[in-house]
């Protein structure tokens, strides 16, 4: 009902995206309550966050920061029920005493307390894009079996989620425009990239963001995951969900209906938008967001993606392609990849080789079970870490 106190349960809130979401949230204090919390080791953050929030619940993923988490809520005075390990992060997105789960977690980490807000059948926010690359066939069902009211929070996804038709008919659409920016390298050729580091990559020209997606940005990948995640969201193949290069991120993505009407989403680089939509939807509420300024703004550009300087993106569309548990294994490529990059074991470049390699080295499993996704996710990452130690893929950096 529109204007219902509405609990949520907000999975990764030391995050960028956390972050964002309880902002917006605070500035609704009669609409919206915060039922729970997690983190994944960042206790001091979590408890700040617990003084101010004051949740029912606090979790952290990681089950050695459990005693420091039970001891600093005591110690606040809280009435907070402390909890941790992943288990407790399903638990959260099971529990009725919410209705509304933000997935922010980064990585595959995020993919059982995903399924399990959608097999709750709760209003589910979904910013954990890996979840749907690794099981999105499996999550669709979950959300459509249980009723779950899902809003993609990646704003891409978001944009087209809002161009789309009101009833979730596909009638008419021709295709998805994906829009990207490129990222901090657009226009880079791959001598240039060889010797980026992970400070420059993780500059983003337009959005703040954790490291992960920053990295994935500045690769093109996540533009390749964004493309797969449409495909399971939307329901299209493909060959009909397209990309387009354009700097100034203020178009955030594009609907192509074949009238020859084109339907954009347009607003300023910041996450709370999309947080707003998913909050409030099919409301509208305040988010803290400036509207555009189009006089000032003056111009919008657009260019193909460079896949010979990029290839993530071209590995991305061939993983769809091949389907079945490939998009897994480039996901779980992908993820000790860039972590690789971070800590400098491994060039740039290496990222792209790597998944390569990895998913050269394994096929297509056609089974969507959650345990058979898992366990591709599990081989490719020791495949991909076997090849990293083998220094096969430039290794140091
Ligand atoms: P971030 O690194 O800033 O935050 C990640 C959160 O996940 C933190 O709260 C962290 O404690 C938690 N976490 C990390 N590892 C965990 C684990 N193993 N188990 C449990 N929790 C863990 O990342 P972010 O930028 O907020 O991105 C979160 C997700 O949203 C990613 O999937 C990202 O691709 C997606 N996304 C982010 C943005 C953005 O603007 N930041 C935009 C679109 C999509
Ligand atoms: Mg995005």
């Amino acid at each position: 009902m529109a204007g219902a106190l509405s609990r949520v349960a907000l999975l990764g809130a030391t995050g960028s995206i956390g972050g964002s979401a309880l902002d917006v949230i605070a500035r609704h204090p009669g609409r919206f309550v915060v039922d729970a919390l997690s983190a994944h080791a960042r206790v001091d953050e979590l408890l700040a966050l617990c003084r101010r929030f004051r949740p029912r619940l606090a979790a952290v993923a990681d089950p050695a920061h459990y005693p420091a988490l039970r001891d600093g809520l005591a110690a606040a005075g809280l009435p907070t029920t402390a909890m941790a390990g992943p288990e407790a992060l399903e638990a959260i997105a099971a529990d009725p005493g919410n209705d509304t789960v933000i997935a922010a977690i980064v990585g595959a980490a995020g993919v059982a307390s995903t399924l399990a807000a959608a097999r709750a059948g709760k209003r589910l926010l979904l910013a954990n894009k890996e979840s749907v690359v690794l099981a999105g066939e499996l999550l669709m069902a979950e959300v459509a079996r249980h009723g779950a009211r899902l809003v993609p929070i990646d704003s891409e996804h978001n944009a087209i989620f809002q161009c789309l038709p009101a009833d979730g008919g596909r009638g008419g659409v021709r295709r998805l425009l994906l829009t990207a920016s490129g990222g901090p390298f657009r226009g880079w050729s791959r001598e240039r990239l060889a010797s980026v580091s992970p400070e420059q990559a993780c500059a983003h020209p337009n959005w703040s963001m954790g490291r992960k997606i920053s990295v994935d940005s500045a690769s093109l990948m996540n533009k390749g995951l964004e493309v797969i995640e449409a495909h399971h969201l939307f329901g299209l193949p493909g060959e009909r969900i397209e990309v387009v290069v354009h700097p100034q991120s203020t178009i955030h993505s594009l609907v192509d209906y074949v009238d020859g009407s084109m339907l954009a989403q347009l607003g300023q680089p910041d996450m709370r938008t999309t947080l707003a939509v998913g909050l409030a939807w099919p409301d509208r509420i305040e988010a803290g967001v400036a509207p555009l300024d189009l006089v000032a703004l003056s111009r919008l550009d657009f260019e193909r993606p460079d896949t010979g300087a990029f290839p993530c993106l071209r590995l991305a569309y061939e993983a769809l392609a091949a389907g079945g548990s490939l998009p897994a294994v480039l996901n779980a490529a992908n993820e000790v990849a860039v972590s690789a990059f971070l800590q400098r074991q491994l060039a740039f470049l290496g990222i792209p080789a790597l998944i390569e390699r990895t998913m050269e080295r394994l096929p297509a499993l056609p089974s969507a079970t959650l345990a058979d996704r898992l366990a591709a996710d599990a081989e490719a990452r020791r495949v991909a870490e076997a090849l990293l130690a083998s220094g096969a893929v430039w290794g140091a950096a």
